[in-house]
């Protein structure tokens, strides 16, 4: 586990010149322009931008479900994309080492919570017994142990987050994207995702990319960045005590 003086420094997210267009010629729409980003283990990066502005697709673009017209890609160390269109096992790197969370929650309603999150693993191909092991432990480090043999559908919504924030993290992915997870909350219980987040980064050395709108929650990142017509406009540095953005910036000692 990590402690703010000790981030593993290592980046788990390089992207350069990545662009992505859909369709071509009168319908064709640059939905990402030229996207060079770096995110390091344990940062919090917001995605801000107007609607239309290619948030999603770069989440996707980064999560190995969308693939990118241009760029160079690196996730974790391992390039996914270069030059010579060198494509990685993307289903497996999207299985090991991303861990998605949702506006909605996405469990399976004919599983429990234990089984939704170790379904997960056994498609990795942990054996079901250890997986329902490491299933239990991740709902207790959630706080939402005492729910372990519920179904969806008798989860309160945020039960069913915790829940699926759990599944996110069963193969201990180093990347977590979220895309507007605080959007149908109201603003204490999105803080307390955004409290959950934060540990998550810390606590698993992951880069955590979050899709926002949310401007009460701007102020809980590392680094907020801001897309317009697919090209990333603005980078702000969020000031606070113990920002690993800035951290990272420092001599290692
Ligand atoms: P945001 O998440 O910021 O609202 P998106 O990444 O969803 O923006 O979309 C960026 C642009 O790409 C938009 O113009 C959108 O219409 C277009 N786009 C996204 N996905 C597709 C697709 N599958 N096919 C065609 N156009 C798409
Ligand atoms: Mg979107």
């Amino acid at each position: 586990m990590a402690d703010s003086l000790h981030i593993d420094p290592r980046p788990r997210v390089e992207l350069r010149g990545i662009s992505k267009h859909f369709g071509e010629g009168e319908t064709r729409v640059n939905a990402l322009a030229d996207i060079d980003l770096t995110v390091r283990a344990g940062e919090m990066i917001g995605l801000r931008g107007p609607s239309g502005s290619g948030k999603s697709t770069l989440l996707n673009v980064v999560g190995c479900v969308s693939e990118p017209s241009a760029g160079w890609m690196r996730l974790d160390g391992d390039v996914v994309y270069d030059s010579h269109w060198l494509r990685h096992d993307l289903r497996r790197l999207r299985l090991m080492k991303i861990g998605f969370i949702f506006q909605t929650h996405n469990l399976l309603p004919f599983l429990n919570a234990t089984e939704n999150i170790a379904e997960a693993m056994e498609l990795a191909g942990t054996p079901w017994r250890q997986a329902r092991a490491r299933a239990d432990g991740l709902l207790d480090y959630l706080e939402v142990g005492h729910r372990r043999y519920a179904y969806p559908g008798e989860m309160s919504g945020g039960e069913a987050q915790r829940v699926a924030i759990a599944r996110a993290l069963a193969n201990g992915p180093r990347i977590i994207l979220a895309d507007e997870p605080t959007a149908p909350l109201d603003s204490v219980r999105a803080h307390v995702v955004m409290d959950l987040l934060a540990r998550i980064a810390k606590d698993h050395e992951a880069a955590v990319l979050v899709v926002t709108h949310d401007e009460s929650i701007f102020q809980r990142f590392d680094r907020l960045i801001s897309l317009r017509d697919g090209r990333l406009v603005a980078t702000e540095e969020i000031k606070r005590p113990g920002n690993v953005s800035a951290q990272a910036a420092l001599p290692t000692l």
